[in-house]
């Protein structure tokens, strides 16, 4: 008898990534942590150490071969980002070394120069602490005032209560593209509409969609965009910000220091060009290199093709989950096919910790998170002081989520029979 089982996109995606092919405490890695950040492809670490081994030298100075090679391959990795958002040109992406990083730049160079005593901030909150706390700081030194928009009864953003916050006081909407704790996709597009009539600038923090679907910055008409090279198959210590460019041109910088600059004196500065404003010092060469890599390898693969075999898994994932009692999982449900939510699900079982179920899978060699995932806000709304996630990425599969439920239900079941 013969049958052939058709390959998925996580079976013939695994080959690229080393690390998950190790055990950990004697099982098969499981790695349901990519949320907080994904694994790298065999492609990212080749082009890094290709740059270090072959290019290494600082950008933008030198007449010699090596500087003149790791400028060009720093920008072409510009360019390749600026084309993976579809941003209009390539002077809109501004390095920064996070997501966090490019907030901040936001949050002290527009928002310092532009907000007022009593203009107003939307925030939900659904945010990441990323994108809470810099505009804390920024308001407690401007004295703008932050509002925030809450959840429906299904726990999703609360697009009538937004739209009752937006006034002519709004001067900026900062809002995350998906949550990283409740797995919902924001409409960011309609979303961004509305504040635009009241005449407010609109940041969406991207962490969690630029990696799993794709994102087109003009069709969504956002003033800014944020992302992190590190969970979108690149390295740590890259991200980006995106920003339409008349609104960029007119921030004034965030950083000082070499690379930014047009002309030094002693008493004052002229400044570079877009996007070297915001670029001040020796970048991450390297880590920007990997960025492009990463970008070549997703779009290998396709972003529309990415995003279908995650829905695939959502929709696997929360069939199984809905096979075990008792189990709470934050925010609204995916349908059936597994649409409308990220490939992640934050839980908790009543009388069981998060970080008891997270070490004793850990035995079982599958990583999961628990914690505040960097939501307290979100996690005090939702009466937990914590939760478990499996936040899953296009190189697991249906075996893993398999086993992941086993495991998780023994779990259940020992803490449970403890209790006896
Ligand atoms: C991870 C994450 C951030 C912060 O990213 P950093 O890389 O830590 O700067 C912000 N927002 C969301 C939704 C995230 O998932």
């Amino acid at each position: 008898m013969t049958f052939t089982q058709e390959k998925t996109l996580g079976d013939s995606v695994r080959e690229d990534f080393p690390i998950l092919h190790q055990k950990v405490n004697d099982r098969p890695l499981i790695y349901f942590d990519s949320a907080a950040s994904s694994q790298k492809p065999q492609a990212v670490l080749d082009a890094l150490q290709h740059y270090y081994r072959r290019d290494n030298a600082n950008v933008h100075r030198g007449a010699h071969t090596l500087s003149g090679r790791a400028t060009d391959a720093y920008e072409g990795a510009r360019d390749k980002v600026a084309q993976f958002i579809n941003a209009a040109s390539r002077d809109e992406i501004i390095y920064t070394r996070n997501a966090s990083e490019a907030i901040n730049l936001v949050a002290y160079s527009w928002g310092l120069a532009n907000l007022e005593p009593g203009d107003e901030i939307i925030l939900s909150v659904m945010e990441h602490h990323s994108n809470i706390v810099p505009w804390q700081l920024i308001a407690q030194k401007t004295g703008a005032v932050i509002k925030y928009v809450g959840l429906t009864p299904t726990e999703e953003f609360d697009f009538a209560q937004y739209k009752s916050l937006l006034s002519d006081k709004t001067k900026l909407v900062s809002l995350v593209h998906v949550s990283n704790t409740l797995g919902v996709i924001n409409p960011v597009t309609e979303i961004t509409a509305e504040a635009h009539k009241h005449g407010a600038k609109v940041l969406i923090d991207a962490c969690q969609s630029v990696p799993h679907l794709p994102v087109d910055v003009q069709a969504m008409d956002c003033d800014w965009l944020v992302a992190s090279g590190h969970k979108m198959c690149a390295t740590t210590g890259i991200g980006f910000l995106y920003g339409k460019k008349e609104i960029l041109l007119a921030m004034p910088p965030f950083m000082g220091g070499g690379e930014m600059i047009d002309e030094v004196f002693l008493d004052h500065s002229t400044y570079g060009d877009l996007p070297h404003k915001f670029e001040a010092g020796t970048p991450a060469i390297g880590e920007a290199i990997a960025l492009g890599a990463a970008v070549d390898y997703l779009n290998s693969i396709g972003m529309d093709k990415i995003h279908a075999y995650e829905e695939e898994l959502t929709s696997y994932l929360f069939k199984q989950l809905a096979t075990i009692s008792n189990l709470r999982i934050y925010g609204k449900q995916p349908t059936p096919e597994g649409k409308g939510r990220a490939a992640l699900a934050a839980f908790n079982i009543p009388g069981i910790h998060a970080s008891d179920l997270a070490t004793l899978l850990d035995q079982e060699g599958i990583a999961i998170r628990s914690g505040h995932h960097c939501t307290q806000p979100l996690h005090r709304i939702l009466n937990a002081s914590g939760s478990a996630r499996a936040s899953l990425y296009f190189y697991n599969t249906r075996e893993e989520i398999d086993a992941f439920i086993i495991a998780l239900k023994d779990t259940i079941d020992f803490f449970q029979n403890m209790d006896e």
